[in-house]
């Protein structure tokens, strides 16, 4: 690993910072695409990303077909018709045709063929005429309505040209992506494989639930947001509990979880003045730079490498731990899972409310954002903003970021939000 990972070492330079865009830049650098493919069913395929482009080698549709029940015409004539005078339409139904059947015949001057949506076009129709708009009298249809060549008819291969790239390879299969490849017939996909992500707490404070709480201490609550983070990104969790306060057990831990998981993340002890076993732990096992990202919450962070898999380590504070791995692991990992084109949903709200905020560092608050009376996209913090108040988290629909250079939010004043939708 470079040099440059290590030198915000706050130890070797006390006053470095790393901004958050340079901080994923800098991960992102370090974070290989996947290699392992395996093929599935498609049925089972909802949050795992494409390994190959998917050409179709039909037409979607295969055939020019009706969008709605009603009736096929040649509207061209009909045009002619409707400039002569302006009495109805009249056309004889000379047929019917019902989704997966086809008119045998070739439609002439003044016929129409009763048609259901999805049935394919008969020859010589080009248009629909919907059904509530006529009237229809001993085997003839009347109608007012003017008609536009093509309306409500579906052309052949409108939705998937054959030959062309239906999905690419890196689509993260959503219900729409997972109803694209049924519409190509295909009964299995082939994907990444799935991403095994280790993770542990730290803190001789920090205690398991089923354990009767002794004073001074806190109940373990980062392996399981983490853990709920990473299932939602599709993700298998190996809980590694709580690790005691020691060197010697902390670097047996990693180099065991580097062993079983493409990925480790830790929660807690990386900030200055922490017990030292944790540096000299991932130092004896890793290369791993300990960063002060111009960040609140979230400041002090560990990246690198242990064996092949690259680790973090994330504040101890709750929300901390939740808000850097949005901003920071969720990159990561979806880099490894071969995902493209990925980015945070971000946009603008109006703040209700003065937001504190210092320059030179982005601030995350908690906020709710809805739409108000006047239908624009407002936004407020959920109150109290401490990094360890986990309601706030409970409380908030998205994170209020606030950029380096503020110092300061007014109420009125446009802000950037994140909201949870993604994961949370
Ligand atoms: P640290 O960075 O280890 O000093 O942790 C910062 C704060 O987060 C301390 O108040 C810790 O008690 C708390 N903390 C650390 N790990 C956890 C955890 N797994 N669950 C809840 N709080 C934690
Ligand atoms: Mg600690």
């Amino acid at each position: 690993m470079s040099d440059a990972i290590n030198c915000f070492d706050p130890v070797a330079n006390p006053g470095g910072m790393l901004t958050v865009a340079e901080s994923v830049a800098r991960i992102l650098s370090q974070i290989a695409t996947p290699e392992q493919v395996e093929t599935i069913p498609l049925s089972q395929a909802i949050n795992r990303v494409l390994a190959e482009d998917q050409v179709s080698v039909f037409d979607v549709p295969q055939q020019t077909n009706s969008a709605m029940d009603g009736y096929a015409i040649g509207a061209a004539e009909l045009s002619s018709e409707k400039n002569a005078s302006q009495k109805q339409h009249r056309f004889t139904v000379v047929g019917q045709v019902l989704a997966g059947g086809a008119y045998a015949g070739t439609l002439a001057a003044g016929e129409a063929v009763e048609i259901m949506t999805g049935a394919a076009l008969p020859v010589g129709a080009d248009s629909i005429v919907i059904r509530e708009a006529v009237t229809r009298e001993s085997g003839q249809i009347f109608f007012s309505d003017s008609v536009k060549t093509g309306q409500h008819v579906r052309l052949k291969g409108e939705d998937i040209k054959s030959g062309s790239v239906a999905l690419s390879a890196g689509s993260l299969i959503r219900p729409q992506e997972q109803g694209l490849l049924a519409s190509l017939g295909m009964q299995n996909v082939a994907v990444f494989k799935p991403l095994r992500v280790a993770i542990f707490s730290t803190g001789d404070e920090v205690v398991a639930q089923g354990q009767a709480l002794p004073e001074n201490c806190i109940y373990d609550t980062n392996r399981f947001t983490l853990t709920g983070l990473l299932q939602r990104m599709g993700c298998s969790v190996v809980d590694l509990g709580i690790i005691e306060d020691s060197q010697v057990t902390m670097q047996r831990v990693l180099s065991e979880a580097s062993q079983q998981a493409d990925m480790v993340i830790s929660s807690g002890g990386v900030s200055m003045g922490q017990a030292d076993y944790i540096k000299q732990a991932l130092e004896a096992v890793g290369d791993i730079g300990f960063w002060r990202v111009a960040m609140r919450p979230g400041r002090p962070l560990a990246f690198g490498k242990v064996g092949q898999a690259p680790f973090f380590g994330l504040p101890g504070n709750p929300v901390a731990v939740m808000v850097t791995f949005l901003q920071f692991v969720q990159p990561a990992l979806r880099k490894m899972m071969g995902q493209k084109g990925w980015q945070p949903i971000k946009m603008m709200a109006v703040a209700e409310e003065k937001i504190k905020s210092r320059a030179g560092r982005i601030d995350y608050s908690r906020g709710v954002y809805r739409i108000n009376d006047q239908g624009e996209l407002v936004v407020q913090t959920t109150g109290a903003q401490g990094s360890g108040i986990l309601t706030s988290m409970v409380q908030a629909n998205c994170l209020i970021e606030i950029g380096e250079q503020y110092s300061q939010v007014e109420a009125g004043d446009r802000v950037l939000i994140q909201p949870f939708s993604d994961l949370l």
